[in-house]
């Protein structure tokens, strides 16, 4: 087995940003050239290059199986079984544009089939491996999926019952395969191991179709977004830029396959990068991945702020007690990472959380605490170069209206065209249609921008609160709540009022050991009107043990509203079943 590299003792704390404040979208796409004809293809650019090159026996992949034990896969071997997978995939029929599913969890077979997937020109499509059999069900019919790699578990459990109702799905591949394959299924180390190694990658072009991924499902049912090839160049520059990954570091993206980042930050960048990327395959443990950091040697470490204020819940003393001088550079996504845990980080772990913002449709991080800045804390970033981003307000009946003055407050924008705009929602043209307006694409996230440019996020315009003529979003007066010492975690929703239209509601998690009772209550309604003012201070405050959440660790505001009010719960398919 490889050491991972090791990087230098005296390597200092933060950022190196390698390639100066000038690496663009330009300079990525340059670097990732090499297919014929100007063709592009993301399994080229991550696997291949490497592979045939001076880093084919740096390690790609460091996984750590359920046991504890970590195996390495080099890029050449890497290189090798992607090639199989693609001729395993040629064989088997599916044709380039063809949709493969996977229902793994961070499983070497994950990694192989997705970039080996990429290499036949076939489009590539992660599920969850803790979705239950509906939402399975659901969006395989609705991506028409050709092929299914998952586990013999997840095989016998939830597909072969409803496999009659799945027609298209021609071929399920099973990835643990030890004891042979169950009836109407193939064994995927098998089939690979009876294929050639030699496999030249597909003449896909920037425009290939090339993954379609799932939202979350925060705020309404799931949507399937698509992407292109093109998205590696963005992948790539985002890296380097909000990221400050480097080809020696060894990289840790904690996010599931199943959410866009686990792919495109989990599988995707670091390769690009020809760095060596973490693959742990159990679930969060404070304690443990605290050990992994350190055990590993994690340089560049990419988390979410639910991962983030779980460890600040234990205690600095637990999370404390290791060694973290080769980790330099922390990025967070996915929700508001409030400033305490931005300086938290700074404290325990040497080197501050940088907050980034990007989602699905985007298909890369476009807003960051960039690796050549000093990070804002509770802000969420400034765009990176080649991403121009606008304040605007949708006008009644069509367009918008550009806001330019300091501080202003409205629905972050962003110019169409950069390389990993998404291509189309899937099997819904009108409603893709509708998130662009003059030239700019609509994200539906609500910000303020400050006098200095920086972008502080306010909620999703699905989630605004309408009181007395405000408009409030949740996020701001979680924040404020989240500042104070006993709470952990906050979530805030609108409850209808026959005359301000809407009052304030928070559902407040105590931190262990603090008592939930009246004399806290009092403290935190005095606390949020202070800071607040009492117009948008919370009216109402519950307590509760956890809050409901997406399989990505979003705060499910809508669900949150429906079970304090009584009201019908909507599409549970992202709910987090652990929580
Ligand atoms: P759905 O669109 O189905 O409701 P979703 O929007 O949660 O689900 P994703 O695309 O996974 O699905 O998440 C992107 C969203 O996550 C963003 O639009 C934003 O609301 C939130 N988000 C991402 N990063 C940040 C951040 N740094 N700060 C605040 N919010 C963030
Ligand atoms: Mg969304």
């Amino acid at each position: 087995m490889t050491p991972p590299p090791t990087p230098r003792q005296d390597v200092p704390h933060g950022p190196h940003n390698r390639q100066g404040a000038d690496f663009d979208f330009d300079k990525a796409r340059a670097a990732l050239a090499g297919l014929p004809g100007n063709g592009l293809n993301i399994a080229h650019s991550a696997v291949d290059r490497h592979a045939e090159g001076v880093r084919r026996d740096h390690v790609a992949i460091r996984w750590i199986g359920p046991t504890g034990t970590p195996a390495d896969l080099t890029y050449r071997q890497l290189g090798e079984s992607t090639n199989r997978f693609a001729n395993v995939l040629r064989q088997l029929g599916v044709g380039s544009g063809e949709k493969v599913f996977t229902l793994l969890g961070r499983d070497p077979a994950q990694y192989i089939t997705a970039l080996g997937t990429l290499k036949l020109g076939a489009m590539f499509c992660p599920l969850f491996s803790v979705f239950g059999p509906e939402p399975i069900r659901s969006r395989m019919l609705a991506g028409e999926a050709a092929v299914l790699v998952t586990s013999r578990r997840q095989y016998e459990r939830k597909i072969a019952p409803m496999r009659p109702s799945l027609p298209g799905l021609a071929h399920v591949i099973i990835a643990d395969d030890d004891r042979g394959a169950p009836p109407s299924t193939e064994s995927f180390w098998s089939l690979l191991d009876a294929s050639s190694d030699v496999c030249p990658v597909a003449a896909t072009r920037p425009e290939t179709p090339a993954l379609l991924h799932f939202t979350s499902g925060t705020t309404g049912i799931p949507k399937g977004v698509i992407h292109t090839h093109d998205a590696v160049v963005a992948h790539y520059a985002s890296a380097v830029r909000a990221l400050d990954l480097g080809p020696e570091d060894v990289f840790w993206c904690t996010a599931d396959p199943g959410w866009i980042t686990g792919t495109c930050y989990g599988i995707i960048a670091p390769l690009v990068m020809g760095a060596t990327l973490l693959a742990d395959s159990a679930e969060f443990d404070a304690v443990r991945w605290c050990r992994l950091l350190q055990d590993h040697q994690v340089t560049v470490w990419y988390t979410s702020p639910t991962a983030i204020r779980m460890m600040m819940r234990l205690g600095d003393e637990v999370i404390r007690g290791h060694d973290y001088r080769r980790l330099r550079f922390i990025a967070s996504v996915g929700e508001p990472l409030n400033a305490e845990a931005v300086t938290w980080g700074e404290q325990v772990f040497g080197t501050p959380l940088h907050d980034n913002w990007w989602q699905t449709e985007t298909g890369s991080i476009m807003i960051a605490n960039q690796a050549s800045m000093q990070p804002m804390p509770g802000s969420m970033g400034k765009p990176l170069p080649g991403i121009e981003a606008a304040v605007v307000e949708r006008k009644r009946g069509g367009g918008i209206e550009i806001l330019d003055t300091p501080g202003c407050r409205g629905e972050l924008a962003l110019r169409v065209g950069w390389p990993s705009m998404f291509q189309g929602y899937l099997n819904d043209r009108e409603r893709y249609e509708r998130c662009f307006a003059q030239g700019w694409y609509l994200s539906g996230d609500m910000v303020r921008r400050d006098a200095d440019g920086w972008y502080w996020f306010v909620g999703r315009a699905d989630d605004a609160i309408k009181s007395a003529g405000h408009l409030i979003g949740p996020t701001e007066i979680e924040r404020v709540l989240l500042a104070h010492p006993a709470v952990a975690d906050a979530g805030v929703f609108g409850v209808p009022d026959p005359i301000i239209h809407e009052t304030v509601k928070a559902v407040v998690v105590p931190k262990p050991g603090t008592v939930a009772d009246e004399a806290l209550r009092r403290e935190l309604h005095a606390h949020a009107r202070r800071i607040l003012g009492p117009a948008i201070a919370p009216r109402e405050i519950a307590f509760r043990d956890r809050l409901p959440k997406t399989l990505s660790g979003k705060i499910m505001r809508r669900l949150l509203r429906a079970q304090e009010l009584g009201l019908p719960q909507g599409d549970l398919s992202s709910l987090d079943p652990n929580l």
